[in-house]
Protein backbone atom coordinates (compact mmCIF):
# COMPACT_ATOMS: atom_id res chain seq x y z
CA UNK A 1 0.00 0.00 0.00
CA UNK A 2 1.47 3.19 -1.30
CA UNK A 3 1.88 6.07 1.38
CA UNK A 4 -0.98 8.28 -0.98
CA UNK A 5 -3.16 5.27 -0.68
CA UNK A 6 -2.84 5.40 3.16
CA UNK A 7 -2.90 9.09 3.47
CA UNK A 8 -6.24 8.85 1.10
CA UNK A 9 -7.46 6.22 2.87
CA UNK A 10 -6.77 7.57 6.48
CA UNK A 11 -8.89 10.48 5.14
CA UNK A 12 -11.99 8.69 3.80
CA UNK A 13 -11.87 6.79 7.12
CA UNK A 14 -11.71 10.44 9.78
CA UNK A 15 -14.49 11.85 7.48
CA UNK A 16 -16.60 8.12 8.03
CA UNK A 17 -16.07 8.26 11.46
CA UNK A 18 -17.79 11.58 12.23
CA UNK A 19 -20.40 10.16 10.20
CA UNK A 20 -20.70 7.05 11.76
CA UNK A 21 -20.34 8.92 15.34
CA UNK A 22 -23.94 10.31 14.41
CA UNK A 23 -25.01 6.53 13.92
CA UNK A 24 -25.95 4.19 16.38
CA UNK A 25 -24.47 1.02 14.48
CA UNK A 26 -23.14 -0.92 16.98
CA UNK A 27 -20.47 -2.82 15.54
CA UNK A 28 -18.95 -0.07 14.19
CA UNK A 29 -19.13 2.12 16.97
CA UNK A 30 -17.26 -0.72 19.01
CA UNK A 31 -14.41 -0.72 16.23
CA UNK A 32 -14.24 2.91 16.23
CA UNK A 33 -13.53 3.49 20.11
CA UNK A 34 -11.24 0.46 19.45
CA UNK A 35 -9.23 1.91 17.24
CA UNK A 36 -9.39 5.05 18.57
CA UNK A 37 -8.08 4.16 21.64
CA UNK A 38 -5.04 2.74 20.69
CA UNK A 39 -2.78 5.77 20.07
CA UNK A 40 0.47 3.99 19.40
CA UNK A 41 -1.33 2.03 16.22
CA UNK A 42 0.30 2.90 13.20
CA UNK A 43 -1.74 4.43 10.18
CA UNK A 44 -1.78 1.64 8.35
CA UNK A 45 -3.27 -0.67 10.96
CA UNK A 46 -5.47 2.15 12.21
CA UNK A 47 -6.88 2.71 8.54
CA UNK A 48 -7.36 -0.90 8.05
CA UNK A 49 -9.06 -2.13 11.16
CA UNK A 50 -11.53 0.68 10.48
CA UNK A 51 -12.24 -0.92 6.88
CA UNK A 52 -12.77 -4.24 7.66
CA UNK A 53 -15.21 -2.89 10.26
CA UNK A 54 -16.68 -1.34 7.78
CA UNK A 55 -16.60 -3.29 4.71
CA UNK A 56 -17.40 -1.20 1.37
CA UNK A 57 -16.38 2.44 1.80
CA UNK A 58 -17.74 5.61 -0.78
CA UNK A 59 -15.54 8.64 -0.58
CA UNK A 60 -16.54 12.19 -1.44
CA UNK A 61 -19.16 13.10 -3.61
CA UNK A 62 -20.11 9.58 -3.76
CA UNK A 63 -21.13 9.81 0.20
CA UNK A 64 -23.97 12.43 -0.36
CA UNK A 65 -27.78 11.30 -0.98
CA UNK A 66 -30.31 12.13 -3.48
CA UNK A 67 -33.84 12.54 -3.96
CA UNK A 68 -34.11 9.21 -6.66
CA UNK A 69 -37.58 8.20 -8.74
CA UNK A 70 -38.05 4.51 -9.14
CA UNK A 71 -35.84 3.65 -11.79
CA UNK A 72 -33.07 5.13 -9.41
CA UNK A 73 -32.47 8.67 -11.46
CA UNK A 74 -32.74 12.00 -9.30
CA UNK A 75 -35.74 13.55 -9.60
CA UNK A 76 -34.15 16.82 -10.43
CA UNK A 77 -33.15 15.45 -13.61
CA UNK A 78 -36.06 12.63 -14.52
CA UNK A 79 -37.71 16.68 -14.25
CA UNK A 80 -36.00 17.85 -17.33
CA UNK A 81 -35.90 14.22 -19.32
CA UNK A 82 -33.55 11.71 -20.35
CA UNK A 83 -30.69 13.47 -23.03
CA UNK A 84 -32.33 16.87 -22.40
CA UNK A 85 -30.35 18.02 -19.49
CA UNK A 86 -29.64 21.91 -19.37
CA UNK A 87 -26.04 23.15 -19.32
CA UNK A 88 -26.20 24.63 -15.80
CA UNK A 89 -26.91 20.71 -14.09
CA UNK A 90 -23.83 19.60 -15.64
CA UNK A 91 -20.27 19.99 -15.04
CA UNK A 92 -16.89 19.39 -17.13
CA UNK A 93 -15.09 16.33 -16.12
CA UNK A 94 -11.49 17.66 -15.81
CA UNK A 95 -10.53 19.72 -18.75
CA UNK A 96 -11.80 17.79 -21.00
CA UNK A 97 -15.17 18.76 -22.82
CA UNK A 98 -17.03 15.74 -21.27
CA UNK A 99 -19.57 16.81 -19.07
CA UNK A 100 -22.35 14.59 -16.62
CA UNK A 101 -24.19 15.29 -13.82
CA UNK A 102 -22.32 17.69 -11.37
CA UNK A 103 -22.19 15.22 -8.50
CA UNK A 104 -21.30 12.52 -11.41
CA UNK A 105 -18.92 14.75 -12.81
CA UNK A 106 -17.04 15.83 -9.14
CA UNK A 107 -16.94 12.24 -7.91
CA UNK A 108 -15.10 11.15 -11.13
CA UNK A 109 -12.82 14.29 -11.07
CA UNK A 110 -11.58 12.74 -7.74
CA UNK A 111 -11.40 8.91 -8.87
CA UNK A 112 -9.52 9.77 -11.61
CA UNK A 113 -7.21 11.80 -9.21
CA UNK A 114 -6.99 9.16 -6.81
CA UNK A 115 -6.21 6.23 -9.52
CA UNK A 116 -3.24 8.78 -11.27
CA UNK A 117 -1.40 9.17 -7.48
CA UNK A 118 -1.12 4.93 -7.69
CA UNK A 119 -0.38 5.11 -11.06
CA UNK A 120 -3.07 4.19 -12.97
CA UNK A 121 -4.37 6.14 -16.06
CA UNK A 122 -7.64 6.47 -16.60
CA UNK A 123 -9.25 8.27 -19.89
CA UNK A 124 -12.68 9.58 -20.78
CA UNK A 125 -14.30 8.87 -24.51
CA UNK A 126 -17.76 9.29 -23.40
CA UNK A 127 -20.40 11.40 -21.12
CA UNK A 128 -23.46 13.37 -21.41
CA UNK A 129 -25.68 12.84 -24.63
CA UNK A 130 -27.96 14.38 -25.42
CA UNK A 131 -31.46 13.28 -27.48
CA UNK A 132 -29.76 13.94 -30.45
CA UNK A 133 -26.74 12.63 -29.93
CA UNK A 134 -28.28 9.18 -28.75
CA UNK A 135 -30.09 9.32 -31.81
CA UNK A 136 -26.55 9.38 -34.06
CA UNK A 137 -25.00 6.59 -32.03
CA UNK A 138 -28.08 4.39 -32.79
CA UNK A 139 -27.62 5.16 -35.98
CA UNK A 140 -23.93 4.22 -36.18
CA UNK A 141 -23.18 1.50 -33.71
CA UNK A 142 -27.21 -0.15 -34.04
CA UNK A 143 -29.48 -0.75 -31.43
CA UNK A 144 -27.96 -2.75 -28.34
CA UNK A 145 -31.25 -4.88 -28.16
CA UNK A 146 -29.73 -6.11 -31.69
CA UNK A 147 -26.46 -6.99 -31.38
CA UNK A 148 -25.07 -3.48 -31.39
CA UNK A 149 -23.44 -1.07 -28.68
CA UNK A 150 -26.45 1.59 -28.84
CA UNK A 151 -29.68 2.25 -26.28
CA UNK A 152 -32.94 2.99 -27.60
CA UNK A 153 -32.73 6.97 -27.86
CA UNK A 154 -34.04 8.59 -24.68
CA UNK A 155 -33.39 5.54 -22.62
CA UNK A 156 -29.10 6.05 -22.18
CA UNK A 157 -27.57 6.23 -18.81
CA UNK A 158 -25.62 8.55 -20.74
CA UNK A 159 -28.96 10.95 -21.17
CA UNK A 160 -29.09 11.51 -17.55
CA UNK A 161 -25.85 12.57 -17.67
CA UNK A 162 -24.77 9.87 -14.99
CA UNK A 163 -22.48 7.43 -17.01
CA UNK A 164 -19.57 7.47 -18.81
CA UNK A 165 -17.36 5.69 -21.31
CA UNK A 166 -13.63 5.18 -19.93
CA UNK A 167 -10.42 4.26 -21.86
CA UNK A 168 -8.60 1.60 -19.70
CA UNK A 169 -5.94 -0.55 -19.95
CA UNK A 170 -5.90 -3.71 -18.15
CA UNK A 171 -4.17 -2.16 -15.18
CA UNK A 172 -6.56 0.60 -15.00
CA UNK A 173 -9.40 -2.00 -15.83
CA UNK A 174 -8.83 -3.78 -12.85
CA UNK A 175 -8.40 -0.69 -10.40
CA UNK A 176 -11.65 -0.04 -11.74
CA UNK A 177 -13.73 -3.34 -10.33
CA UNK A 178 -12.16 -2.89 -7.60
CA UNK A 179 -12.31 0.65 -6.50
CA UNK A 180 -15.10 2.10 -8.62
CA UNK A 181 -17.84 1.46 -6.42
CA UNK A 182 -16.04 3.49 -3.87
CA UNK A 183 -16.82 6.49 -6.05
CA UNK A 184 -20.46 5.48 -7.26
CA UNK A 185 -19.55 4.05 -10.35
CA UNK A 186 -20.65 0.45 -11.31
CA UNK A 187 -20.03 -1.39 -14.25
CA UNK A 188 -23.52 -2.40 -15.35
CA UNK A 189 -23.80 -3.27 -19.16
CA UNK A 190 -22.61 -6.97 -20.49
CA UNK A 191 -19.96 -6.51 -23.56
CA UNK A 192 -18.98 -2.61 -22.68
CA UNK A 193 -16.61 -3.11 -19.71
CA UNK A 194 -15.90 0.55 -20.39
CA UNK A 195 -19.14 1.75 -19.45
CA UNK A 196 -19.69 3.04 -15.86
CA UNK A 197 -23.01 4.19 -14.31
CA UNK A 198 -23.09 6.62 -11.39
CA UNK A 199 -25.44 5.50 -8.93
CA UNK A 200 -26.64 7.63 -6.20
CA UNK A 201 -27.50 6.63 -2.69
CA UNK A 202 -30.76 7.57 -2.20
CA UNK A 203 -31.76 9.38 0.27
ZN1 LIG B 1 -21.62 3.94 -22.30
Amino acid sequence: MGIERVNSRMSDIQSRILALQTQQATKTAAATSTATGTTSASGASFASALADAMGTQTTGAANKSYSLNSKGIPTELAAYGNGKIPANALSKVGNTNHKLWAPAAESLNQMIADAKAQGVTIGITDSYRSYEEQVDVARRKGLYSQGGLAAKPGTSEHGWGMATDLDLNAKAQKWMRENGEKYGFTENVPREPWHWAYKPKSV
